[in-house]
């Protein structure tokens, strides 16, 4: 993986994040997806993980299959909670020893039925410390090379955190226990991410953070992302979509929107873009095509050609 360990470059780093398909349909679809978008060349394609492991298998097939039959490199998104240390020691052996290269580390959302087992990690910095000493024994024996460990960060702060200064010091805390980037929950504002960078910054975080993006196409999308992210909908942006004539026009103002948040990120310093695709190419092309972003040259083809 090469966000953090390359020399600072001139080209934004590019990502998408994919879920693990639930039925042999949405699997079609999501094929459908991954060459669409392995055409763009990114940086990594990230793989989400159910909290408490609920989609392992999947999880890891999808993992496995990028590896095997794509150029892509793929981030393994790994939640902590619900598990036991050894559990989760074995999988990132596993994860590691079978080729992955970076691993997004994350606590998940704890389970809402408190009968269920809480696991041993508290936070995504104990997990982050967790994988860097299953890479340290690893690497020993299997030359595995560095893996890059990425963790999530708030623009707008955590629905459980007291502010955004204590998610600054789990970030500064994260960044301690050995991650080498974060990539942002969805924000509505440009302001909440230029807060979030500055704030980082001056708190000592160096780590590059990466802004994540939505192509806001639908009032539904919008809606559920306020939900699972927990926080509140920009205001203006839905009643646009609302009044919109169509699915075309609504398409047209959301990726609109989301290539003036992606710009103005890009302005304040953003290292580069996380789109979340839902598992979808159509809008999240449209996004990459308006926003006109540079991408490295392809190795042998010559720049004239
Ligand atoms: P943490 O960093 O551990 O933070 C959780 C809470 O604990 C915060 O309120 C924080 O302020 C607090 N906290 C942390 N450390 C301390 C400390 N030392 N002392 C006191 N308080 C502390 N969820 C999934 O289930 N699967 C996914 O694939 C997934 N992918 C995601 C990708 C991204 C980019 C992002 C931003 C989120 C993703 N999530 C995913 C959601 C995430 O799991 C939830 O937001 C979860 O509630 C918190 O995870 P975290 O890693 O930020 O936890």
């Amino acid at each position: 993986m090469s966000i953090a360990h390359s020399p600072p470059h001139t080209y934004p780093a590019l990502s998408y994040e994919l879920f693990p398909p639930r039925t042999s349909r949405a699997d079609e679809g999501l094929w459908r997806t991954i060459r669409a978008l392995e055409d763009t060349r990114p940086d990594f394609v990230s793989v989400t993980y159910g909290a408490s492991g609920s989609n392992r298998d999947t999880a890891i097939g999808l993992l496995m299959r990028l590896l095997d039959e794509t150029t892509l490199k793929p981030l393994a998104h790994l939640t902590g909670v619900g598990n036991s240390r050894d559990y989760l020691m074995e999988l990132v052996d596993e994860l590691i020893s079978r080729g992955v290269r970076g691993i997004l580390a994350l606590r998940g959302d704890r389970p809402q039925d408190l009968s269920l087992p809480a696991g041993d990690l508290h936070y995504a910095s104990e997990l982050v410390e967790l994988i860097r000493q299953v890479e340290r024994q690893l690497t020993a024996h299997l030359c595995a090379g560095k893996v890059a460990v990425g963790v999530a960060a708030y623009s707008t702060k955590h629905p459980e955190s007291p502010s955004l200064e204590h998610d600054i010091e789990v970030l500064l805390a994260k960044q301690s226990a050995g991650a080498d980037f974060a990539i942002t929950q969805v924000f509505f504002a440009p302001d909440h991410y230029r807060r979030l960078l500055r704030t980082a910054r001056r708190a000592g975080v160096e780590i590059p953070i990466i802004p994540g993006v939505v192509p806001f196409t639908s009032v539904r999308r919008l809606e559920r992302l306020s939900e699972l992210a927990g926080i509140e909908v920009d205001a203006t942006l839905k009643d646009r979509l609302m009044n919109a004539d169509d699915d075309s026009a609504r398409r047209r103002i959301g990726v609109q929107a989301t290539v003036d948040l992606a710009h103005a990120a890009l302005d304040d310093g953003a290292p580069g873009l996380h789109i979340y695709t839902f598992n979808e190419h159509g809008a999240a092309l449209d996004v990459l095509d308006r926003l006109e972003l540079s991408r490295p040259p392809v190795p042998g083809l010559s720049q004239s050609a």
